[in-house]
């Protein structure tokens, strides 16, 4: 009868700390490369918030996120956007009428 109580109630407590310890510290951009140990890595792109690349070294991830370290140095709602619409090739009016019409459509006769 005691234990579930002790369970829950460290639960709840493990629960509101991370909260806590989130809210405090947020994420911050990681720039120790992970080639040479350097805190060197920049954006691989200005324009996206992918790839990495070390300053120091040489070394490129362009898988890596570059999220953070955008996140630090510019406006991400313009990357965003404008990520957005390259992605699809096309302006955002034309997009909502891309997903309407059907890929499968069929000639008939
Ligand atoms: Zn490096």
């Amino acid at each position: 009868m005691k234990l579930p109580a002790v369970i829950l109630g460290a639960t709840l407590i493990i629960g509101f700390g991370w909260i806590l310890v989130s809210a405090l510290h947020p994420a911050q951009a990681d720039r120790v490369c992970p080639e040479c140990g350097e805190e060197a890595l920049q954006r691989l792109d200005p324009e996206t918030t992918r790839g990495v690349t070390c300053s120091s070294c040489g070394y490129t991830d362009r898988d890596e996120s570059s999220w953070f370290l955008a996140e630090e140095e510019t406006v991400l709602e313009e990357i965003v956007l404008r990520e957005r619409a390259r992605v699809a090739g096309l302006k955002p009016e034309e997009l909502t009428r891309a997903e309407e019409s059907p890929q499968n459509i069929e000639t008939k006769g």
